[in-house]
């Protein structure tokens, strides 16, 4: 079955505090979600969902790093929700979809390959990696110890049969949707985990951004 990558990159970024999006600031002298896309380049085909007022800021970008890996450009909506489901919308192959966030480059194609050779029919894939905290509920003025043993943090990207994650995404959203797993499990599908990697952080803060240019 042919391969897609959904990456998501609509986002804002207002926790980097820059004058641009996150998406776009360079690690290691390249925009963030080059790297992230080239993570890809074994898959058939990349969808690319980005904020439609950046599309000639992005074509500027591409050819002054001579980025040539090929791409479908989808515009973004309001919300993470919203964005997949246009970027879904522009799928029109029976194939396995990985849907990515823009801010995570440092994914290894191991992983990706391990997430997608899991994948079938009403089941998804996501990777995870355990909560090294400890964790407590904090309500009000009290505060709880929560057992941290079963928790788990998850990651991108989540892995689903495109007509599977197509069929859930054209549910009402709702809050408790955070990721296409919650989005999916909505809908009667199974989710199974695989352990994730501790390098695939987020890129979210100028803390994340300083990490990944070491660990890069
Ligand atoms: O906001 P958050 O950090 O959860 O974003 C995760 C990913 O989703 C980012 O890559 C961001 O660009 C993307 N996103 C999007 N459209 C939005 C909001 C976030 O594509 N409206």
């Amino acid at each position: 079955m042919q391969k897609v990558a959904l990456i998501v990159a609509a986002g804002k970024g207002e926790r980097m505090n820059a004058d641009i999006p996150k998406q776009f600031l360079l690690l290691n002298d390249i925009p963030i979600l080059m790297h992230t896309l080239k993570q890809f380049s074994h898959f058939e085909e990349i969808v690319l969902v980005f904020p439609s007022t950046q599309f000639e800021y992005w074509e500027t970008l591409c050819k002054t790093h001579n980025f040539t890996q090929e791409h479908t450009l989808v515009a973004g909506g309001e919300t993470r929700f919203q964005s997949v489901k246009n970027g879904l919308n522009e799928i029109n192959t029976n194939s396995i979809v990985a849907i990515h966030d823009g801010v995570r480059p440092l994914i290894s194609t191991a992983l990706i390959n391990s997430l997608v050779a899991e994948t079938k029919r009403g089941v998804g894939v996501i990777p995870v990696v355990p909560v090294k905290d400890s964790i407590r509920k904090v309500e009000g003025e009290n505060s709880t110890h929560i057992d941290r043993n079963n928790l788990f943090k998850v990651q991108t990207p989540q892995c689903f049969l495109s007509t599977d994650i197509q069929k859930a995404y054209t549910q009402d959203f709702s809050d408790t949707f955070t990721d296409d797993a919650s989005v999916f499990e909505a809908n009667g599908g199974k989710i199974n985990t695989l352990l994730g990697e501790e390098n695939n952080l987020k890129i979210t803060t100028q803390e994340d951004l300083k990490i990944a240019s070491i660990l890069i």
